[in-house]
Formats: structure tokens, sequence, C-alpha cells
């Protein structure tokens, strides 16, 4: 059964089927029914799940059961950047011009005169990133007050990008009855409490523990010596046939400095990270998307729900500091039906975060060793790291102590055979 099983409205099922959208995901199928009942909800699923129209759907049904007599601001969805705002208000759009609702998009760097314009006309649906929706909202061009449904897209990453204040604002400014709701491939133990001081009663709706890689990414690691991954990355695209290639780096500088490098290869390429302006990054953006660009340079900022066609290849010219920047950056790929490939180029000094790949991939993770590349002692090794369940097995077959407690009885220390909690704690203790 499809989409009519929830209820929704004929055209809207008719506007999902242009789209061909026709069966349900199973986010879907948990969440349309929660969010019709007007619940609160703490939603994760992972990358690609169709989280959109999840919460979407239900809002849209909401509002539309209603009589539209005017337009004012119902539903306010806030994503943490401009690029997953405009991509939200793109699908918003299939739908309102249709069924004649008046929607907004509200981002830093874009025109503000015309957004007040917009909003000055009357918005149902309005579509923003933090910073921008609190100037508006602080110059009064539109009413939260109004509003009825609030989302937050990609929360952990809202949470964490120094917009709580502006959340709790907002959460404090829209009326206790208005339905609320978090959405996360990756929602953290922190969000999920912030959530739950703020929001009651709040649902929790999970598809597959959170924090966990789609499983719709095959992951191949290539170890390879730090002075030689330009090389190994214009031997790869130029090699292969991978069609697009997204590529992530940690740092902007790094990023600009690839871009002269690959251009000089005659590669056609874009940027897109946080010193880029508005126009620039819109323009990068969409250049890749029309398939007029080879690479898209990108910082860990374009993970966040981008959803871009027929990318099959997302290349990690290095491995990101935190675990949920990997989920999101190898979800790129690999979404709704589809399936994809995540490159990790990894230098001999990156071990320490290889092992934490390791800890989230295990055996899924498949090394590749290319001898022009790759460092000498692991060509005569055969590997960088082993799977943690390999090495296990290969140790020793004596049981291993696990219990917090020594044989007499004290509190054990960490040692280096606990392996990847050392290496959190050290990571914590730094961060
Ligand atoms: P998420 O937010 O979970 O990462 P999105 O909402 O961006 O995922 O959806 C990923 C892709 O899947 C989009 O291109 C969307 O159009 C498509 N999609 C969503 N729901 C369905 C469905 N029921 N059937 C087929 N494709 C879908
Ligand atoms: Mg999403």
């Amino acid at each position: 059964m499809g989409f009519e099983r929830f209820g929704l409205d004929n055209k809207v099922v008719e506007i999902l089927h242009s789209m061909d959208i026709t069966t349900p995901t199973p986010i879907q199928q948990s969440l349309i029914p929660v969010l019709k009942q007007n619940a609160n909800a703490i939603v994760s699923a992972k990358t690609g799940s169709g989280k959109t129209l999840a919460f979407f759907l239900p809002i849209l049904e909401a509002i539309i059961s209603k009589p539209i007599t005017h337009h004012y601001p119902k539903a306010f969805i806030l994503a943490p950047t401009k690029e997953l705002a405009s991509q939200i208000y793109e699908v918003v759009g299939y739908f309102s011009k249709e069924l004649g609702l008046h929607r907004a998009l509200l981002q830093g760097g874009a025109n503000i005169e015309y957004e007040k314009k917009l909003l000055k006309r009357g918005s149902d649906i309005i579509v923003a990133t933090p910073q921008r929706a609190k100037e508006h909202i602080k110059n009064r061009d539109f009413d939260i007050k109004s509003i009825k449904h609030f989302v937050i897209d990609e929360a952990d990453m809202a949470f964490d990008m120094g917009f709580v204040g502006y959340i709790e604002e907002f959460l404090s400014q829209i009326s206790k009855n208005a339905q609320k709701v978090i959405v996360s491939a990756t929602i953290t133990p922190r969000v999920v409490k912030l959530a739950k001081s703020y929001i009651k009663p709040i649902r929790r709706i999970e598809i597959d523990a959170s924090n966990k890689v789609s499983d719709s990414v095959t992951h191949h690691i290539y170890p390879v010596l730090k002075s030689k991954k330009n090389e190994l990355l214009s031997w790869m695209i130029s090699n292969n046939n991978y069609g697009k290639v997204l590529l992530f780096v940690r740092k902007k500088e790094i990023a600009n400095t690839l871009e002269e490098v690959l251009k000089e290869w005659g590669y056609k390429v874009g940027v897109l990270h946080g010193q880029k302006q508005h126009n620039e990054r819109k323009k990068a953006l969409n250049a890749f998307k029309s398939g007029k660009l080879d690479i898209l340079i990108a910082t860990d900022i374009a993970a966040r729900g981008l959803d871009i066609a027929g990318l099959n290849i997302v290349i990690s010219y290095d491995i990101p500091h935190i675990k949920q920047d990997f989920i999101h950056r190898v979800g790129r790929t690999g979404r709704a039906n589809t399936q994809g490939v995540a490159i990790t180029l990894v230098s001999p000094d990156e071990i320490e975060q290889l092992k934490d790949l390791y800890k989230l991939l295990g055996e899924r993770i498949q090394e590749i060793i290319l001898n022009d590349f790759a460092p000498k002692d692991v060509k005569a090794r055969g590997y960088l790291l082993q799977a943690p369940q390999k090495r296990r097995k290969a140790k020793s077959t004596k049981p291993k102590n696990t219990s917090p407690l020594n044989k007499k009885g004290k509190k054990r220390k960490t040692t280096k055979r606990d392996g990847f909690k050392m290496y959190d704690m050290k990571k914590k203790k730094n961060s």
C-alpha cells in the first residue's frame, strides 16, 4: 500500500506519484501517523531514508485540512545551513504551488528586503536558517506566535553551531500547543536531553539506532603517504568512470589549495565552505547538481542533509574529527533506493581517526593498497589497520577480562588494550 493509507489529500498523493514516490519508506510509515496526531517527536533515521517528507507530509496535511482563508505563518522549518534550507524549500515548493499555499525562504546572505516582501504578502510555510529567522522575528516581519508546527532539521548540528540560544528563544515564543519536531540521522544524547527539557511530552521515533552509517554505502579505504594524496586523487578520478565526485576536506584552506591543484590538472571544480559568499556557494552547488562540474570540494558544512541526484561517489580527503560528520559525509551517496561508494584517503598520521572508523564500520571497511601510493610498511604488511574482530581473533583465544575490576577487586586502570575507549577519552580531554 502506498501513501493513500495515511489518509492524505488526494492531490498530495498525486503530486507524490508525479515525483515517482509511491511507497513510503520505514521512517515515513512510522512518523506520518504519529505527527498526524499532532504529537511532538524526536526523530532519527539514517541518511537518505526520506525524513523530509516524513515530517513535512503530515504538517502539510494539517495545514490544508482547514480552509486557507488568509496566508499567515503556520509551519516554521529550521535548517542549520543555507543549502539545506534551500533544499527543503524546494520540496515545499512541489506541493505549495499546486495547493495554493505561500512559502518563504529566509536565509543569511540572501536579500532581506525580498524576504520581507514575501512575509508581508503572507506565507503559510517558512523555511529558514536560525540567525536570519531571528532577525525577521525581531523586526516583527512575521508573528512567531501564529506558528502551529515547528521543525528543526539536522537538529544536532543546529544545537551545536551555537544556535542553541536562538532555538531556546523560538521555543519560548512559539505556542505551547504547537507541534514540535526534532530531526537528524545523528541524534546525540545531548540533543535528546535538551529537547526533552524544552518540549513536553515528546515521543522518540527511531528507525535503526541513531548514529549508524547507511547500509547502502560501500567503504573503501586507501592507505596513502600524506605527500601522495593529491596524486592518488587525480589518478583515481582519471582512471575511473565516477561521474560527479563530492570531495570532502576538513578545512577551508585545504579546499582552496585543492581547488587550484585540481583545476591545474584540468578538472572542472567548485568549492563550498563557510567563508564563501552566499552566491558563490549557491552557484557552485547548482553547477555541481546540473553536471557542469566534475568535482565539488566541500567542508563538512555541505555534509548535512544535501540530496544530490546521481551522486555515486563521495571521497574523503581526510577523516573528520567527529564521527557524526563522517556519517553525514558518506550519507550524501546511497540515498533513497540507490547504492554508493565512499572512498577515504588515510595517511599514517590519521591512524587514531581510522580506529574510530573501524569502530563505526568494522568489517564493512575494505582497505585497498596501491603499490604506487601506499606507505612501504603498509605494502609489506598488507593493511594499515585491521578490523577489530580480526585483530582480536589473531591475538589470543584467552577470553579478555572485560570487567571493570581487576583480580584483586580493585578498579582496573585503562590500558592500551582498551583501545578505542582510551582514544575516546583522549579526544574528550582535548575537545
Ligand atoms: P533524509 O532527510 O532522510 O536524508 P531525504 O528526505 O533528503 O532523506 O530523501 C532522500 C531522497 O529520497 C530524496 O531524493 C527524496 O526525494 C527521496 N524519497 C523520499 N521518500 C521517498 C519514497 N517514499 N520513495 C522513493 N524516494 C523517496
Ligand atoms: Mg534530511
